[in-house]
């Protein structure tokens, strides 16, 4: 076994502490790699507190990994020794479903394996995240990162980016379309990166004045507050797209009411209570909600060589791992610009 250094949640109102655990020894098809950078998803304080009802402890959170390749199964033919390598949300799928067999593995019918807080295939071990030194990975699930990119800035891209450019790619986000985000956070930040590289006209959709001058340093070309009851009525039925990417409790009707004709409201923030739907708002304009879950392997490296072409990195703010549960308590006070990254060499 390989033993590994991180931090972990022992339950659901404990603050993360220092944790040593073990990654198995490396199967044929696993990639060994050392970890440097690992990003801060909204999903691990969603997760370590407990919110989803589904949390498994002690946890390791962490699912946006970069690092270098330390060692290789005999037979991996993706990658070697020295490379530099993401691991994402997930580790594992069943492999033989029509959504794997298609390579949208996030939508396996018997469940991705995520890559914490989750069962390997053998229904027992449990997973661990990337706020550790170290992760074995088998290479389906291991992606290649151009050494161009600023690294700890690609952290992010391993969840924010996708789960923010896969459902923009799937509602055919084109030159010219009118593209509003809501909520300006880690996921936010990419979706209006993404939107903009993609052609679009995008309006930032958030709760926070601060945030304006930074959405369009991010590239906004406009910015509407939430609160702002007059300029929301007259941004009613003028979207094509809306992407939710709302952490907190919130109901659909105020974004479904952006979209003009057969809008489509992407929903990918997962808060804690169900958000509420008006089928009078829906119908109109032959509306849509579609939800949107991280995005697939083939997809992931698609996303990353898109970022690679186009040099597009997230916005971060580096920090230790000793400083994780201030960053959970910034994060509450929407506080986050525009992702915390930890340098994962604060563990050693
Ligand atoms: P984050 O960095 O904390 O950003 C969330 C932003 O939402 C905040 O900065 C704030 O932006 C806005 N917000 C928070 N509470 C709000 C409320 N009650 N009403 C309106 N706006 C509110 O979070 P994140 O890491 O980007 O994650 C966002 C959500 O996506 C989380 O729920 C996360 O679990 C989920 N997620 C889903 C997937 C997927 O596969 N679908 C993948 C990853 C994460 P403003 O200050 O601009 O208002
Ligand atoms: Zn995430
Ligand atoms: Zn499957």
């Amino acid at each position: 076994m390989i033993p590994v250094k991180g931090y972990a949640a022992y339950d659901a109102s404990s603050p993360l502490t220092p944790y040593d655990f073990e990654r198995r020894e490396l199967r044929s098809d696993d990639v060994l790699i050392d970890i440097l950078y690992s990003g801060v998803c909204h999903s691990d304080l969603h997760q370590v507190r407990h919110e989803w009802g589904n949390g498994i402890f002690p946890m390791v959170p962490g699912h946006e990994i970069v690092g270098k390749v330390a060692a290789v199964g005999n037979k991996v033919s993706k990658f070697k020794i020295g490379d530099t390598a993401g691991v994402g949300v997930m580790i594992d799928s069943c492999r033989k479903c029509n959504p794997c067999v298609s390579f949208m593995e996030q939508y396996c019918v018997e469940d991705m394996t995520g890559t914490y807080n989750g069962y390997e295939r053998d229904g027992v071990t449990v997973s661990q995240g990337g706020y550790s030194t170290k992760i074995v990975t088998n290479e389906r699930w291991v992606y290649h990162v151009s050494d161009k990119l600023d690294l700890p800035g690609v952290a992010p891209l391993l969840c924010a980016g996708i789960t923010t450019y896969s459902p923009l790619k799937y509602a055919q986000v084109k030159e010219g379309d009118k593209v509003a985000v809501a909520g300006l956070g880690g996921l936010g930040h990419m979706a209006v990166k993404f939107a903009v590289a993609m052609g679009a006209e995008v309006t930032m959709i958030s709760t926070s004045p601060s945030k304006e001058a930074d959405a369009r340093k991010l590239g906004a070309h406009h910015f509407v507050l939430s609160t702002d009851k007059d300029a929301m009525k007259k941004a009613e039925s003028s979207f094509n797209v809306v992407v939710d990417s709302i952490s907190g409790n919130h109901d659909y009707e105020y974004l479904l009411k952006l979209l003009c004709l057969e809008g489509k409201l992407l929903v990918v923030g997962l808060p804690s209570e169900n958000p509420e739907v008006n089928p009078f708002e829906l119908i109109k304009n032959r509306r849509s909600i579609i939800g949107s879950m991280i995005g697939g392997t083939v997809e992931t490296q698609e996303m990353l060589d898109f970022c690679a072409e186009k040099n597009i990195v997230a916005d971060y703010e580096l920090i230790n791992m000793q400083y994780i549960n201030e960053a959970y308590e910034r994060m509450l006070k929407n506080d986050v610009k525009y992702r915390f990254v930890i340098d994962v060499s604060s563990l050693k």
